[in-house]
């Protein structure tokens, strides 16, 4: 399991390693996403076909790359 979560907001997808509840981010919860911003989270159906943040993808392949060996989360 991965130590972020993507997350909608602003019109694209973000990705942020704050503590998801289970289902998910309520929508209008303020998340840090890691391109490090602070926005609301988005819910919807269509919220989920925006474009992927591309510094949130750059920095999630980062983590991935980097925490395979301490897969602890
Ligand atoms: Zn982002």
């Amino acid at each position: 399991m991965h130590p972020f979560h993507w997350v909608p907001a602003l019109g694209e997808r973000h990705a942020s390693t704050d503590h998801r509840p289970s289902g998910g981010y309520p929508a209008g919860s303020t998340i840090t996403t890691l391109c490090d911003r602070e926005m609301r989270a988005e819910v919807g159906e269509m919220a989920w076909l925006w474009n992927t943040c591309p510094a949130c993808n750059a920095e999630a392949h980062r983590m991935v790359g980097g925490v395979r060996q301490t897969a602890t989360v």
